[in-house]
């Protein structure tokens, strides 16, 4: 019984309170959408006191279950007020009820609401879990009552493995697990022959002997005269009271005759408790909380068991992500691998080279030339790096008896830069030997071994067109060959000796142009034109533009990489909406479970943390495994040769969406989930 207000040590007299009281409860449903509301209660008053053993009895559909929602704070009532222990459940926080579902009530329900991905031990444990107790101590603690409950060899069968009386047995040990001050049975024998029936009315009179409150619900009147006070329900209305046996009391001796094994089961000695008593505890309760690592580390683990249960879903999920993450980090790594090996062929020739050639767009029209004036012309152009005049024709070689036809290239010392081209042995020429038209050159590879075999030509002398000339280095190989003209069959000499010395002509095969910031490099070519133009008053001449045809290819090549990522994207959209869709099937499905956490007292953090950690888990692993076989993938098409370019922000931009993906639709579902009365998780599915 509970006492209130009593003095400590005065010896004043108690004033008992009950424990439960409702007060003209009422509760509706319907009511929205046009549609009327149905009363189901309609002012309900009573009270029941502690180590009372009640019937509530009444016909299928008279409202017990839902009074029996309202007692257990799975549902809160329509109107009217609920005292437990003379506290106003109405002020009650979310984690107060849950508190209050976890320390003070045990349920056992018609239909079991055991969870089926857990075994006997497990869901036995689920209370304890919430109440934070440590593993060894709610391991032994479970263990012990399914033993005493006669079910110590089922331990590790799950739900599906036991029979209804077993699993019935399942859910008191569950109710009896966090101590079950108060167990509310809702029908607990409708759903079992009859034999496994008696068993679990034995075990509820055995309860009710050591000390438990007991509110039996049910609608059948042999079963209800077991208890010791009957309370009759119609039409959502109490129509009778009566209390066939004795006044009941904590301290009588059970009346059960198994009365060996009511002592082993839990007493009740704790549970009288003022009111002032049970506030104080309860806050304590709701206050308390396991460390942070005890709950990653519960989390984690039941996030483990659960996904190991249904192993097949689990999979597909993991398929999903791991596809849709490998194929965007392969498909972009190949993008950007072509694009780079596309724009690496074409740096070879020059990105940031133009070419102005004689002759104008008109092929009919005038022949035009262009002479070293307009290179001197081009020099100041903004943006122009360097301008060369280049002149080729075709010589006679010969160095001692060996004769050789090479081509000449009539440069200046800017070749090395703007042809990219370095010599291999000895020096370049320098502007000195381009003003004294010196008779110094360099020899292509090949020029080189056809004059000179293996020895070193650097220092020794050629006769050019019969005119005696110093070898003063030779060239480093360029291995470009186009159509018939071997970059490597070619001697380089100062401009002004091919031309005035060697060839005689002052009419240049070209100009070469080097320009300095490519992204300039349109606005520069119209410079070019310009100044030319302007100088010779037609347009007899055309710009190559080698920077805008590379930037061209690029735009190509960026195209074709957007491309190949959109249709990552799909597929990594596509595996999401996969992943999505079984996230909301599990959450869907599991909604009853939720349910029964929540009434064997979880918190809504609690779930939402379960759920979070099993939404994570799953797409770390999935991620991470997709992150592994993209770049085992794409070492495989290396080794193929395929050009291939992985990009740390791919990688890291797909696992985020994996991860986002799990959450969002991992997480979010069950965080709804989680907001539900108790009553209206359970009812679901
Ligand atoms: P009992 O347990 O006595 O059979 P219930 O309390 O389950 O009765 O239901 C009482 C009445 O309330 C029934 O008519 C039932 O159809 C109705 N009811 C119960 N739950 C709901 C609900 N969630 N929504 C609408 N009606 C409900
Ligand atoms: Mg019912």
């Amino acid at each position: 019984m509970v006492r209130q207000g009593a003095p400590e040590g005065i010896g004043a007299p108690l004033v008992e309170v009950p424990l439960i009281e409702l007060r003209e409860v009422r509760k509706s449903y319907g009511g929205e959408n046009g549609a009327a509301a149905v009363e189901v209660l309609r002012g309900i008053s009573l009270s029941i006191r502690t180590g009372e053993f009640v019937a509530l009895m009444g016909a299928s559909g008279s409202g017990k279950s839902t009074l029996m929602h309202i007692l257990g704070c799975l549902d809160r009532p329509g109107s009217g007020t609920y005292l437990y222990a003379g506290q106003d459940i109405a002020g009650f926080s979310a984690d107060e009820l849950a508190w209050l579902r976890r320390e003070a009530f045990g349920f056992v329900f018609q239909g079991y609401h055991l969870i089926r991905t857990l075994d006997a031990l497990r869901n036995v444990e689920v209370p304890a879990v919430y109440a934070g107790l440590p593993v060894p101590a709610r391991t032994a603690r479970a263990a012990e009552l399914l033993r005493r409950l006669g079910l110590g060899g089922r331990l590790g069968n799950r739900p599906a493995q036991l029979s209804g009386g077993q699993q019935q047995r399942v859910s008191i040990a569950r109710a009896l697990m966090n101590g079950g001050h108060v167990i509310l049975a809702d029908e607990p024998t409708g759903a079992l022959d009859s034999k496994s029936g008696a068993e679990v009315m034995a075990l509820l009179e055995e309860l009710a002997g050591a000390g438990h409150t007991v509110i039996l619900i049910t609608h059948d009147r042999d079963v209800a005269a077991r208890a010791r006070r009957i309370v009759e329900i119609r039409d959502g209305r109490v129509i009778a009271d009566t209390q066939p046996a004795q006044e009941p009391s904590a301290a009588a001796p059970s009346a059960v005759p198994r009365a060996a094994s009511a002592a082993a089961l839990p007493s009740s000695g704790e549970f009288a408790l003022s009111s002032a008593e049970f506030a104080t505890q309860m806050r304590a309760g709701v206050g308390h909380a396991a460390s942070a690592w005890m709950d990653a580390r519960e989390a984690v683990a039941s996030a483990w068991r659960t996904l190991g249960v249904n192993r097949y879903r689990t999979l597909l999920t993991l398929l999903g992500i791991v596809i849709g993450v490998a194929s965007v980090i392969v498909m972009l790594a190949i993008g950007m691998g072509t694009r780079a090996r596309v724009i690496e062929k074409m740096a070879l020739f020059g990105t940031n080279r133009m070419y102005v050639v004689p002759g104008g767009d008109n092929p009919r029209g005038l022949g035009g030339t262009l002479s070293e004036s307009d290179v001197t012309l081009l020099r100041p152009v903004l943006n122009v790096a360097a301008a060369m005049p280049f002149l080729q024709g075709q010589v006679t070689l010969r160095a001692g008896n060996v004769d050789a036809a090479a081509r000449v290239w009539s440069v200046t010392p800017d070749a090395p830069r703007i042809l990219n081209w370095k010599p291999l042995r000895g020096v370049f020429f320098t502007w000195q030997d381009e003003r004294d038209l010196a008779t110094v050159l360099l020899l292509g590879k090949k020029v080189r071994q056809r004059l000179f075999g293996a020895t070193d030509a650097v220092g020794r002398y050629v006769l050019v067109n019969n005119v005696p000339f110093q070898v003063i280095g030779e060239l480093a190989e360029k291995g470009a060959v186009t159509g018939d003209s071997d970059d490597d069959n070619v001697v380089l000499m100062p401009f002004s000796t091919g031309s005035r010395r060697v060839l005689g002509q002052t009419h240049l095969s070209w100009i070469s142009v080097l320009v300095d910031d490519l992204s300039k490099a349109d606005a520069t070519e119209q410079a070019i034109a310009a100044q030319l133009q302007a100088a010779h008053h037609v347009k007899d001449f055309r710009i190559y533009n080698q920077a805008a045809a590379v930037k061209a290819q690029e735009e190509t090549q960026n195209t074709l990489t957007l491309m190949l990522g959109l249709i990552a994207a799909i597929s990594l959209l596509v595996g999401g909406i996969g992943v999505m869709n079984i996230m909301l099937m599990t959450v869907k499905e599991r909604t009853r479970e939720i349910g029964i956490r929540m009434a064997t007292g979880a918190r809504q953090r609690d779930i939402q943390r379960q759920f979070l950690t099993e939404a994570v888990m799953v797409s770390l692993v999935g991620g991470s495994a997709g992150v592994v076989l993209g770049l085992v993938i794409g070492a495989a098409l290396i080794f193929w040769k395929v050009p291939l370019i992985f990009s740390v922000r791919a990688i890291l931009g797909a696992f985020g969406c994996a991860l986002a993906t799990g959450l969002i639709f991992g997480f979010m579902p069950a965080r709804q989930a989680a907001r539900l009365d108790p009553v209206v998780a359970l009812a679901s599915e």
